[in-house]
């Protein structure tokens, strides 16, 4: 593999090589699978990686039973 000299971007399409640089663009590209303007394959970089999990429900909230209020018997 040959070594990338910049992967600092979040997704870069290998068919017209545009970048998108926020993790927010990494995770709606990922849904789509494809690149938007020539549906070439999508290459995720250092960016997407380092991208928080911000929207998985119930990842960064309190544990179900506290949230629930379960009573421990
Ligand atoms: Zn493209």
């Amino acid at each position: 593999m040959p070594s990338v000299m910049s992967d600092h971007f979040a997704v870069r399409c290998r068919g017209c090589q545009f970048t998108w640089n926020t993790p927010a663009m990494a995770e709606g590209l990922k849904v789509l699978g494809a690149c938007p303007k020539c549906r070439g394959d999508l290459e995720f970089g250092a960016l997407a990686a380092a991208a928080p999990v911000a929207e998985a429900p119930g990842a960064t909230t309190a544990p179900p039973h506290l949230v629930l209020g379960i009573p421990r018997i």
